[in-house]
């Protein structure tokens, strides 16, 4: 009897930035060809849909007709009438009909409806052999696909909602796309581009999801249904996976697990160095959600929300009171430690679908974060006011992103203390004493970081910013990743910059970009003086036990000597070999 031969293992090399292993069958996502969910309608919904539907169709024909106008300016009208027969399927009465019965039928939402009933019509215009037909056939998909986008609309977008476990596939995933993964069917996930402080990445190791990206061709070379393992900590895609492989993998988990287990025996205890030196571990959370796991990993607390992410997949902004019940529950669940609410950083690369925020030719160079507050006043203040009614639990502190120098500060802490007056005089109680700090990540911030120093209660480094704009390499472009050195020697000497400036005012300085959970680059950090480091939960433990390990003589000892160093590599390699030296285990 033949059996069937074992297809080849094949492998594809990316970057690592989720760790962990997963196993499964492959689903290529691909957002044009996305179909929308099915969800059951009341009675009372009706009338909702069948409006939705006619906005949709008025938007499908407006973008047509501009094509259609655009196309015969550029090219002549002759090329620009293929477009007729566009609008005369928007216009098509019996297909319209046909999609209110399906509606009234169904009781289904009315992008199901439609995609039904448009599948039908062109499945049937294909099969008969007429070429003419056919072409109408292409005509309804196209037109279809433009219809369900204006239903969808860039909101309601919503990422495969597949109900089996599988192992995402895509070209890229925006932050809000992996914001909506569910942890419970996505086992793990590859892109093609992306890099290991997009704020996708940053997700993905917050929602403890294996993810690889940076794969250049994986939506391509791989098949809905193909069986793959992902390796998210060396960055690898295994098609068909060999026993070899397999059993290689295993005894890697179980390595893995050991060394994870003999780290949550540090949970209770403390970032200290071994001559006394306390180091503040927290984390970062991105969802109200995140809290459970910063609990378990043994954190200090939050040094990090970044709130935009409670702005994002939704159709309207978040009002005062729901942001308020937010902040106050994660307030809550931080206690006895303290959370570091950030303002709004929208823009770069997210965006918040309620806002129709203009498309820029280099957002994360735009209108983004505090530029944005401190023009949409509105929206920040409903923010500020939320943030200081939570205040009232003892144990929020406030911080502004992308501040790039002492204007910007002053006109924020202006808008603060609006809020504050309009508070007072509504009665509504909060945290007179709140602590309200600036991240630096603009390399304008820490060079003027003294005087920043005098406005704010302390700074926290955003480190994944400030290497981009220092060395002016994109955060989320994958072909100049090799570029983004956190040790090149201008970080090192901006980070001295600001620690010293902060202490200089009696502050206390943070870090909370990706560097803080760089294990190999803890002494440098401890070296360099800075009180807290906050990262992602899952990364907490190993930080803690590399703080644990290291003494501040060495750590300092090695400032010393990198500061005197030209290359990013020497700098790196020193940082690594002091590492080794005390945790050769972690770093293995
Ligand atoms: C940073 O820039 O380092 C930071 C922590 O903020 P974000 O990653 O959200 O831009
Ligand atoms: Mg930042």
């Amino acid at each position: 009897m033949n059996s069937e031969p074992s297809k080849p293992e094949k492998r594809l090399h990316g970057v690592g930035v989720s760790p962990g292993i997963a196993r499964g069958t492959v689903f290529v996502h691909r957002p044009d060809d996305e179909e929308p969910p099915v969800r059951q309608i009341p009675d009372s919904e009706l009338p909702q849909e069948i409006a939705r539907f006619e906005t949709a169709l008025i938007a499908t024909r407006a973008q047509i007709v501009e094509m259609q106008q655009r196309i015969s300016e550029a090219i002549g009208s002759k090329d620009a009438g293929i477009f007729d027969a566009h609008l005369l399927v928007v216009e098509d009465r019996t297909l319209i009909d046909e999609v209110m019965r399906t509606l009234e039928k169904e009781r289904c939402n009315i992008e199901h409806a439609f995609l039904q009933v448009a599948n039908r019509y062109a499945k049937t215009l294909s099969e008969i052999d007429d070429p003419y037909l056919r072409e109408r056939a292409l005509d309804i998909h196209d037109v279809t696909r433009r219809v369900i986008h204006n239903l969808l609309g860039k909101s309601t977008k919503v990422l495969s909602s597949l109900g089996v476990q599988h192992i995402l596939v895509s070209h890229n995933l925006t932050p809000s796309d992996t914001a909506q993964l569910s942890r419970a069917f996505v086992l793990g996930f590859a892109t093609d581009v992306g890099s290991k402080t997009s704020h996708t990445a940053i997700m993905a190791r917050s929602l403890n999801i294996p993810a690889v990206v940076g794969l250049h061709n994986a939506s391509q070379a791989l098949s809905t249904g193909d069986h793959v393992l992902l390796d998210g900590y060396n960055g690898l895609v295994i098609v068909n996976p060999n026993d070899q492989t397999l059993w290689e993998y295993g005894e890697l988990e179980d390595r893995k697990e050991k060394v994870a287990e003999k780290l949550a025996e540090l949970r209770e205890t403390e970032a200290t160095t071994l001559d006394g030196r306390h180091v503040i571990l927290s984390a970062n959370i991105e969802l109200p959600d995140d809290v459970e796991a910063v609990k378990k990993s043994g954190a200090e607390g939050i040094g990090l929300y970044r709130t935009e992410f409670f702005y994002l997949n939704r159709d309207e902004l978040p009002t005062e009171d729901e942001q308020y019940e937010n902040y106050l529950h994660v307030a809550e669940q931080a206690r006895p430690f303290s959370v570091i609410i950030r303002t709004l950083d929208l823009g770069g690369d997210k965006f918040a679908s309620a806002l129709e925020l203009p498309e820029e030719l280099n957002p994360f160079l735009g209108w983004r974060a505090i530029r944005f507050c401190l023009e949409r006043i509105d929206i920040f203040k409903v923010q500020l006011r939320a943030i200081l009614r939570a205040s009232i639990s003892g144990n929020v502190r406030m911080m502004y992103p992308m501040i790039s120098g002492l204007a910007e500060l002053h006109r924020a802490n202006d808008v603060l203390a609006e809020c504050k007056v309009e508070l007072r005089a509504e009665g509504k109680p909060f945290n007179e004493a709140m602590e309200v700090g600036a991240m630096i990540e603009i390399p304008s911030a820490a060079l003027c970081a003294d005087a920043l120093a005098k406005e704010v209660k302390f700074f926290s480094i955003g480190t994944n910013d400030l290497i981009q704009y220092t060395i002016a390499v994109d955060r989320i472009n994958e072909r100049i990743a090799h570029l983004y050195e956190p040790t090149h020697p201008a970080i090192v000497r901006l980070l001295k910059m600001v620690v010293d400036a902060g202490h200089a005012h009696n502050l206390w300085v943070g870090v909370c970009g990706e560097m803080a959970s760089e294990i190999a680059l803890t002494p440098l950090l401890v070296g360099l003086g800075v009180d807290e480091l906050s990262t992602g939960a899952a990364l907490v433990p190993r930080v803690k036990r590399a703080v644990r390990s290291l003494e501040t003589g060495v750590c300092l000892q090695l400032v010393e000597e990198v500061l005197r160093m030209d290359s990013s590599t020497e700098i790196l390699a020193k940082c690594e070999e002091v590492a080794r030296m005390h945790y050769p285990d972690l770093l293995s």
